[in-house]
Parts: C-alpha cells; sequence; structure tokens
C-alpha cells in the first residue's frame, strides 16, 4: 500500500515545486511574455489580415452607464484600405488600439449627433492618430452643425499638452501641423432624404435623419464592394431608418431594454436617488427596444442585426442575450448583442463572419 502512495506524494511535490517556482519567477515570465506579446502587437495589423470587403469593428458598444466591459459608443469600419470611426465615445482609442486598428490609419470621424457620450473619447483618439500615424494634418471630423465649435474647444483644451508633445519628440515624430481636429460640418436633411458624405475609390457614406429629440440626428449608410452597412446612431423607432436600410448586409441598431431600465428605475426611486430615476424614465423615449430594433430589420430586409449602445448597462454575463431573445420575436434574421473587441466581416466576394479580437 505504502509502496502505491509514494509515486503520487512525488508527483505532488513536484507539481507544488513547480507552482512554487513558477509563483517566485512570476515577474520573469511576463516579461518573457509580454517581450513575444509586444513584437507582435507592434506589427499586428486587423485591417490587413481582413479579406478585400466592409468590416464592422466594435470599438465601443456601451452607454454613458459606467460598464468596465465596454467603451462609449465606437464603431470602426473598414472598407478595403480605408479606416472610418463613427463615433468615439470615452475608451475608443484604447478599445482601438486593443483591437489592433492604428488610430493614424483613420481617415475621419463622422459624428451621429452631438451627445457628449459620442464624442468624449475623440481627444484621445486625434492624439493617437497624430503620434501613431505621424500625421501632419489633424484628423477629419465630419458631423452635424456644431461639430466645428466641438473641434475647436478641444483643440484648445489640447493646445498647452500639444506643444509640449512636439518638443518633446520633436516635429518630425510630432509633426506641429498634425495635432487636434478638423471639422466638417452638414446639414442634416429632413424626412428620409438622405446626404452624401463621402464618395471615392468605392466608397460611399450617406445620413439619413432619425429620431432623437430634443437632439438632432443621423444614421449612416456605408457601402463598399458591393456589401452594404447602415448604422441606426441614436434613434427611437424610425422609418427613415427602416427606409435607408432597405436591403443592407448588416444593420448596427442600438437598443434600450424596456424591461432592465425599470429595474434600474426603481431601484433608483426607491434608494431615494429621485433625479436618477427621473433620468431612467425619460430615456425610453428616444432609444429603441429590441422588439422594435428587430421590427425595423424585418422591415427594412436586412441580412442580420447586430444591437449595441445597449442601455442600461449589463454588467452580469448572460444579461445581453435578453436583448437577442427580445429582437427575435420581430425579426427572423440573425441577431447579435455586440462586445467590444467583435468585427462582422462582409467579404466582397460574399458571406458574413464574425469574430472577437481583443488583445493586450
Ligand atoms: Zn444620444
Ligand atoms: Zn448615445
Amino acid at each position: 500500500m505504502a509502496r502505491k502512495i509514494w509515486p503520487w506524494l512525488a508527483g505532488i511535490a513536484l507539481i507544488a515545486a513547480l507552482g512554487a517556482g513558477a509563483y517566485f519567477y512570476r515577474g520573469e515570465i511576463a516579461t518573457r511574455i509580454l517581450q513575444r506579446a509586444a513584437a507582435q502587437g507592434m506589427s499586428d495589423s486587423l485591417s490587413a489580415q481582413l479579406p478585400d470587403g466592409l468590416h464592422a469593428v466594435f470599438c465601443g458598444t456601451g452607454s454613458p452607464l459606467p460598464d468596465r466591459t465596454r467603451a462609449g459608443p465606437c464603431l470602426a469600419v473598414v472598407a478595403g484600405e480605408r479606416v472610418f470611426v463613427f463615433d468615439a465615445g470615452e475608451g475608443a482609442a484604447e478599445t482601438l488600439a486593443l483591437m489592433g486598428v492604428n488610430a493614424g490609419d483613420v481617415e475621419a470621424v463622422y459624428l451621429s449627433h452631438l451627445h457628449s457620450d459620442h464624442f468624449d473619447g475623440l481627444a484621445p483618439l486625434a492624439l493617437q492618430h497624430w503620434a501613431t500615424g505621424t500625421s501632419q494634418t489633424p484628423l477629419q471630423l465630419v458631423g452635424p452643425t456644431g461639430a466645428a465649435r466641438i473641434a475647436a474647444g478641444l483643440n484648445e483644451a489640447y493646445a498647452i499638452d500639444s506643444g509640449y508633445r512636439t518638443n518633446h519628440h520633436g516635429p518630425e515624430i510630432m509633426p506641429p501641423t498634425g495635432g487636434g481636429l478638423v471639422a466638417r460640418e452638414f446639414e442634416i436633411p429632413q424626412g428620409s432624404a438622405t446626404i452624401v458624405l463621402h464618395e471615392a475609390d468605392g466608397v460611399r457614406i450617406t445620413a439619413f435623419p432619425v429620431i432623437h429629440a430634443p437632439t438632432e440626428a443621423v444614421g449612416f449608410r456605408i457601402e463598399y464592394g458591393g456589401r452594404s452597412i447602415v448604422i441606426s446612431g441614436d434613434t427611437s423607432r424610425s422609418d427613415s431608418l427602416a427606409l435607408n436600410a432597405r436591403g443592407a448586409d448588416l444593420l448596427i441598431h442600438e437598443a434600450i431594454s424596456p424591461r432592465l431600465n425599470a429595474i434600474m428605475e426603481s431601484a433608483a426611486q426607491s434608494s431615494g436617488r429621485t433625479n436618477v430615476g427621473v433620468i431612467f424614465h425619460d430615456i425610453l423615449d428616444y432609444h429603441t427596444s429590441p422588439q422594435d430594433a428587430g421590427a425595423v430589420a424585418q422591415e427594412a430586409g436586412v441580412g442580420a442585426l447586430a444591437l449595441t449602445h445597449l442601455l442600461p448597462q449589463t454588467p452580469i454575463p448572460g444579461l445581453s442575450s435578453t436583448f437577442e431573445r427580445d429582437a427575435r420575436t420581430t425579426f427572423d434574421g440573425p441577431v447579435w448583442a455586440m462586445r467590444d473587441g467583435d468585427v462582422i466581416s462582409l467579404p466582397s466576394a460574399g458571406g458574413i463572419n464574425r469574430f472577437h479580437r481583443l488583445r493586450f
């Protein structure tokens, strides 16, 4: 009997010794891992690995409500070799970098509307655009009337820092002309009319009005290589969106869960935070339930529905599946509640692929 126990004891002792060794040398092991990951990360570009086509890169699927797993609203669209960003909420630049998108490659940022949660990540993105791209010109900001005021305000706020960067790294690395933002404003069209914001090298970007009163807001349609993505921006259920999303391969729609939102509202009310309760109540009328997002997708006949800008926050695993379940009651096609780091790929050759890509 004793003879049979010895090999077990020796095995346990060996594992314990290895564990202790790993613990003792954990700093060194982590440093070696970093050495490999850093080399890989520096040369690892997401857009270089994608096939020719149109690709939705989810760099922020959250809202203004606190959620450690979701950055503020941000969607990067890779169209062929071009990279565009639609809204840049808090944490957008960080998440883009963690997904392997070089901010220096971003050609322009399009704002759906001027709620601050859609642009409070702009300044860090502009700084990364300048620093990683050695950009000679500021990051282009395309948005409704008022976007120029935002750009001017951020440029002023960052003027001192920009001077430090150029002085420290030199004008070859941080060209003095490349910091900050330069704005191009557009008038939001009426009804369900569209405005063409970009048309070059086979990429067409149009905007159309959606319903987000008292804020004026637009959604976007991006077309390239025979594929199309439509972005709702922030909106309550919108006929203009359904019309302009017609036949798109992918509809990316915001969503608020009335049921989960009611839980937050009643928790705020019962703990005496009446003001917070009122805010939870008020946000319901200018966002879209998953059922209505599904109905819009069904009406437009889109290929797939991706839900983002999830409200309220979804800190518990499984919560986002309730959004999918609700949207499936009205839409026959595939429905996905998106996470930061997700990519939906629409190759020019056809098909639709989904994968997750976040590194450290
Ligand atoms: Zn909004
Ligand atoms: Zn929003």
